[in-house]
């Protein structure tokens, strides 16, 4: 009798060629959680999407994306792409704590207001609980 498990992943072919790049020389999604994070990352491995760290970006053209790597960026190298999708981070936006603080209300900065890089929403809710709970 053949058991049903184990059986091998087969992942779907990607109709695209994708390349995840990061200025960050760590692993790609470090900061995702234990339970979580390999699964997203073996996923992407599974449909062939290139993960290079420690990129900077030189320039856009109609030959694609120019980038250096390795040690001083001392590789050059162009991804054909046709498509640039950038994902920049988040600004803290404070405009309306200053304001209430200024017109003497009491108010209270968390979340992304107070600080939104690398934020997540946990955090965010967090500090929104404890700051309900000690009203
Ligand atoms: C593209 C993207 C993907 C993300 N993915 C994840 C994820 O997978 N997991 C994760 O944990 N986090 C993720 N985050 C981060 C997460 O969304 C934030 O950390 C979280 O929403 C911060 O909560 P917040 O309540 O501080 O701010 P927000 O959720 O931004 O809420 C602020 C609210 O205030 C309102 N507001 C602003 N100005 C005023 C004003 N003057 N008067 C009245 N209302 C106002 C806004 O309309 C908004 O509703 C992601 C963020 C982005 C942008």
């Amino acid at each position: 009798m053949t058991s049903a498990y184990p059986v091998d992943p087969q992942p779907e072919a990607s109709v695209r060629t994708v390349h995840l790049l990061q200025r960050r020389t760590s692993r790609h999604g470090k900061d995702l959680g234990k339970t979580t994070g390999w699964v997203h990352r073996a996923t992407l491995k599974a449909r062939g999407v290139t993960m290079l760290g420690g990129v900077r970006y030189d320039r856009i053209d109609d030959d694609g994306l120019h980038v250096s790597l390795g040690r001083d960026h001392g590789e050059q190298r162009v991804l054909p792409v046709d498509h640039v999708v950038i994902c920049a981070g988040q600004e803290s936006v404070s405009g309306l704590y200053e304001e209430l603080q200024a017109a003497g209300v009491a108010a209270h900065l968390i979340g992304g207001a107070e600080q939104a890089r690398e934020v997540d929403a946990k955090r965010a809710i967090e500090q929104g609980v404890r700051v309900a709970a000690a009203l």
